[in-house]
């Protein structure tokens, strides 16, 4: 594999910014080597700046659900830029992008558009203290909802992949207020829930842990965080920015059937551009500002490109049979892989909701943060080095999902299967 040219812009980008990167996990550290700079994609196909094809199951960590330059999608942005990039006043496109959301996501009465994941889920939090007139939340380790001081405890994706436990820079007064406990355990949540009730705003949790790989959210789990907040007047938080439109059309809710108080949207819903939402119950929604006294605003919010590139994007997702198609891709790379390490005799576990799936080099049932972390992370980088080399783009870190698109095709699976067969055995 050619790299000449990346391992040069690499060093350019270092004497520039921080790492040489924009965020944290995209500079493989973790995996060893340099990160490659990429020049166009088309697809499922991401192509480098020396030359290389890869199979991409990054996707931009989420987003390009319909893959890379879909026609629909840049036709729509394409017209858009033609009419201008910002107003910073009201454009039909808000309300129909509203419309999808609320359509896909019952939950959702009123949403707010943001530019980022980090914004939704930083604002909703301040909603739900607005509302209920407390203060401290409730995380799950392993949880990543953003880079907002507050929530950056114990937070997965990047942290976990740098073995960043608690970023400085936070000051202990925030972080106080943010109560860490392990995603899936039933019994420690009532116990705390128990203990802070008359002190809790909010809890947040992605339903399915999607930055610390892919952990499912063990029976009961979600019932038990819907039913405990309930009785309590507690805030119920669903962070969806990585499985909404991702799980399922309606996301971790629908596929659950748990209807949280707010939903925190993004990447999906922003076709490749920044976009971020969060949404839920009118009483709760009507304290942000201009309505209520909780403000929250955003210069470039409801951008009109972002929302063209969001509403093109869930117009392609909402016709039929896409769902399906997405979930028979899934169910090749999901048998195809377990088949795989198999034969090749190699352990692993393998995790999957709808198109974001986990390989897990260990023999130990992954269920939160804890479990996730008795994976070979020499392995996977091992792994990650062996398929790169091979065509497969894989996230730089054992803690990412793999995602799928509609753009990946049997070929491209079959292709990738042989792949990890052959990588497997190399590195077991
Ligand atoms: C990606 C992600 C975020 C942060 O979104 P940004 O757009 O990167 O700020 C928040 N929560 C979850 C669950 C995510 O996957």
């Amino acid at each position: 594999m050619k790299s000449e040219r990346s391992k040069r812009l690499f060093q350019i980008a270092n004497s520039l910014l921080p790492g040489g990167v924009n965020s944290p996990v995209r500079a493989f550290k973790a995996v060893g080597g340099n990160p490659l700079f990429i020049e166009r994609a088309k697809g499922s196909r991401l192509y480098d700046v020396d030359g290389n094809v890869f199979i991409d199951y990054v996707l931009s960590w989420g987003p390009m659900i319909l893959g890379h330059t879909h026609p629909e999608v840049t036709k729509a942005i394409k017209e858009a830029v033609s009419k201008g990039t910002s107003y910073g006043a009201p454009t039909e496109k808000e309300i129909l992008l509203a419309r999808l959301i609320k359509k896909a996501f019952p939950s959702i009465e009123k949403v707010r558009m943001v530019n980022s994941g980090t914004e939704a889920t930083m604002s909703a939090i301040r909603a739900a203290r607005g509302f209920t007139k407390r203060d401290k939340i409730i995380k799950f380790e392993g949880c990543y909802h953003g880079h907002a001081d507050g929530l950056l405890a114990k937070a997965g994706s990047g942290a976990a992949t740098l073995g960043i436990p608690d970023s400085p820079g936070v000051p202990e007064d925030y972080a106080r207020n943010t109560i860490t406990i392990p995603f899936n355990n039933i019994k420690v949540f009532k116990e705390t829930v128990n203990r802070h009730r008359k002190d809790l705003a909010a809890v947040i949790v992605e339903p399915v842990a999607g930055n610390i790989g892919c952990v499912l959210p063990a029976p009961g789990f979600l019932e038990a965080l819907r039913e405990e907040t309930e009785r309590n007047e507690i805030v119920l938080i669903f962070d969806e920015v990585m499985t909404g439109f991702r799980v399922s059309y309606g996301g971790a809710q629908s596929f659950y059937k748990i209807k949280p108080d707010i939903t925190c949207l993004g990447k999906v819903i922003g076709g490749g551009l920044p976009v971020g939402a969060y949404g839920g119950k009118k009483e709760i929604m009507s304290i942000i500002a201009p309505e209520g006294p909780v403000y929250q605003a955003g210069t470039l919010s409801g951008n009109p490109i972002a929302m063209t590139a969001g509403i093109a994007t869930l117009t392609e997702l909402a016709k039929k049979g896409t769902y399906e198609k997405l979930n028979k891709t899934a169910e090749m790379i999901e048998h195809g892989l377990k088949d795989a390490s198999k034969r090749a005799g190699i352990k692993t576990r393998f995790y999957r909701a709808g198109t974001m799936f986990c390989t897990y080099f260990t023999d130990c049932e992954v269920i939160d943060y804890s479990t996730a972390k008795s994976s070979d992370t020499v392995k996977f980088g091992n792994f990650f080095r062996k398929m790169l080399n091979r065509g497969i783009y894989i996230a730089p870190s054992q803690f990412e999902a793999g995602f799928l698109s509609l753009s990946h095709s049997a070929a491209d699976i079959n292709k990738t299967i042989i792949s990890a067969y052959n990588s497997f055995l190399e590195i077991k």
